[in-house]
Order: C-alpha cells, then structure tokens, then sequence
C-alpha cells in the first residue's frame, strides 16, 4: 500500500515551515518591526480620507492598471536623491517592497538559476527564493557586519547569481554601503541584476549616497524603496523601485492583474503630497537612533554601527531570556539576527526612555 499523501497537499518542499512573521502583540511599548513611530496629522488624515472616497465611488472599475499618476509622483519623490533624476518609465510598484522583491525573483530569478546575498540579511530573502524556485546562496559579511568586497565578487563570479540582493541599510545590522561596493559588484554581475534594498534608505547618516546616483551608470541596477519606514506609511503597503525602463517592463509580465487596488493608489498619492510632513521626524529618528547608540556603547554592550531606524545590539548568552524580560516589562523588540544580538527598533523619546529602563532592570536582574 502506498502511503496516504499528508493532507492539505502543500507542496513536499513547505510542509512543516512555520509562516515568517514576528509576533503582533498588544505591548504599550512597540520597537519590534522598524515602524515609524509617528502616525500621520489631522490634516493629512483628512486628505487621505478624502482621496479614499473619490476612489470609493469608481471601484466598480478596475483601477489604472499602469498606476501612472502613482508613478509620475513616485519619480518626483525619487528625484530628489539624485542629480540625473528619474522618470516615471523608470519607477515600478507594487504591495510593499516584499512584493516587489518577489516580482523581481519571478521575473529574473526561477528555475535553474541563483540569488544571492549575504548574511546576516533580511530573513525575507530566501523565502522569495524558495517561492519562486530560484537557487538561494549565501555569502557571509565580515565579523562588523560589512561586505568583503573580495569575497562577494568572488561568490558573484563563482555563482553567477541572476539576482544578487544587497540591503543598505542592511537589516538587521543597520550596514550601510559604499556606492563603489555597489558599483563593483555591478560590474562583477555581468548581466545579471545588482538588487539594492533602500528600504531604511531614508536613515542614512550624512555622507552616505543613495545607490539611486548609480542608476545611469549600470543598466543592471535596481534599487527599492517602500513607504513602510521613514514614510510613516507600514499600514499603507506600497513598495516601489527605480531602475531601466527595460527592467519595469518586464516586471509587468509576472505581476498579477491590476495588482495595485483604486484605494491604494489613491491613498499612496495623497501621502505623496504630504511628504515633508510625513517624512519630518527622519532627522529626530536619527538623532535618537545615534544617541541609543551611544548609551548601549556606554554601558557597555557591543553595538552595530546603524545607518537605519533600528540598532543591533548585544551579545547575550541568553538572549531571548533578555527579550523576554523586556517584554514582561511592556517593551517588545525583536529577536533576531546572529545568536547572541537583538534588534530595536527607533521610537519617541518616550519609548527610548522606557527601552532604556526595561533594559537597565532585567540587565541588572541577571547580574
Ligand atoms: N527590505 C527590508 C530590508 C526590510 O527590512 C523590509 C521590512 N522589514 C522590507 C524590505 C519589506 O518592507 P515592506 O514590504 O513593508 O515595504
């Protein structure tokens, strides 16, 4: 007899994997997923409620399937990082960057061929991989978390990756990269795709290009972005990227139908025209990010350098005792990143305080 077929019929290589996600849980204290701790003014909610309901009265339409309103005010927004500017045949988008990660692997990768990155990265990446059947290889960063530029380019020119993703800001190290690493590895991945996540793009400390001025130089270069951080906009899920109109294009091959829905159009672009607002706390997000920095390195805790809106901080022979007694005080970060680190997550001043109190207290409870 042969044996019965375990029911639901998941496919054999997804059985027993528990779906990706960090807990959602009702804490006074939330510093766990690299949101804004910001929410919008009563002006800007008025104007989002408004365009919400002038889509409202067309959803018995289909919404613009090229969402090119969206993506005339997205290369508006893009072209303030760089010189050369960037059209809106330039600009894609989709539902959060993870989706627009996942379009780039169903498009580039698949089948027969690689992605690449480097660990510790974003935990996402070898999930796209797996979805979409493409070969994950991971290279490792140097023991401060940055890229051994030697190392990669030997990995690249070895694997011979279609699609080599690189976060900067890296989570969960907060990493920043040179534009030259971008650019090497640009030229190293013959034609296939160099993937520059800039989810935390935004954070960057003074002096640290976006890899958007790169853009004329390599037609292999994507760089994504997402409303999710420094826009304030997590609950909103519009991930976007800039790169050769060739690559947007073929884009459009994989994405399913009028992917991007009436209302999310409508409510992205009004969040468009209220950028300075909702962008305004990045300055304070990062003063307050550099001064948590300060702080953990004075008492003592080894701490990642960070160019994002979250610290990775440690090390901890037990750390999820640690992150458990932070919540039990009402403060929930993340656990994650190598063994031994633990991630927080940039808040108000009010949050920071209430971190930096949980954090003394179970640190001196283990003492
Ligand atoms: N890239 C990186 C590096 C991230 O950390 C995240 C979210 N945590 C994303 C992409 C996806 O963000 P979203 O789908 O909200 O745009």
């Amino acid at each position: 007899m042969t044996e019965p077929t375990p029911w639901p019929p998941l496919r054999e290589e997804l059985r027993g994997i528990e779906p990706y996600g960090a807990p959602q849980l009702d804490v006074p204290v939330q510093l766990n997923v690299n949101e804004n701790p910001y929410g919008p003014s009563p002006a800007c909610v008025a104007d989002i409620a408004t365009a919400a309901a002038e889509a409202a009265v067309t959803l018995n339409r289909y919404p613009d399937r090229e969402f090119v309103a969206l993506r005339q005010s997205l290369a508006w927004y893009l072209s303030r990082d760089t010189l050369a500017g960037i059209l809106p045949e330039q600009v894609w988008a989709a539902n959060g960057s993870n989706e627009i990660m996942l379009q780039l692997l169903q498009a580039f990768g698949g089948p027969g061929r690689t992605a690449v990155s480097f660990a510790p990265t974003y935990s996402m990446y070898p999930e796209y991989a797996r979805d979409t059947n493409t070969r994950w290889v991971a290279g490792r960063r140097a023991d401060d978390f940055s890229l051994d530029l030697d190392a990669a380019r030997d990995l690249v020119k070895t694997e011979q990756p279609s699609v080599i993703l690189l976060p900067s800001p890296n989570n969960p190290t907060g990493t920043a990269l040179p534009p030259e690493a971008v650019g090497e590895l640009c030229e190293a991945a013959g034609d296939g795709l160099v993937v520059v996540d800039e989810a935390y793009g935004e954070f960057r400390r003074e002096g640290v290009p976006s890899a958007l001025e790169l853009l004329p130089s390599y037609r292999n270069l994507v760089v994504t972005r997402t409303m999710s951080k420094a826009f304030a906009g997590a609950g909103l899920r519009l991930g976007y990227l800039a790169a050769a109109p060739e690559i947007c294009d073929a884009i459009r091959v994989v994405r399913l139908p009028y992917h991007l829905s009436a209302v999310t159009q409508a409510v992205a672009l009004a969040a468009l025209r209220h950028a300075p607002e909702l962008l305004g706390k990045v300055d304070e997000l990062r003063a307050e990010r550099d001064a948590l920095v300060t702080w953990l390195r004075g008492e003592g805790y080894d701490v990642a350098d960070s160019d994002a809106n979250f610290v990775l901080f440690g090390r901890f022979a037990d750390r999820h005792a640690v992150w458990q007694g932070l919540l039990d005080r009402g403060v929930l970060i993340r656990e994650t990143g190598p063994e031994g680190w633990l991630r927080v997550s940039v808040g108000t001043p009010d949050e920071m305080a209430a971190f930096r109190a949980a954090l003394t207290d179970v640190d001196g409870e283990r003492a």
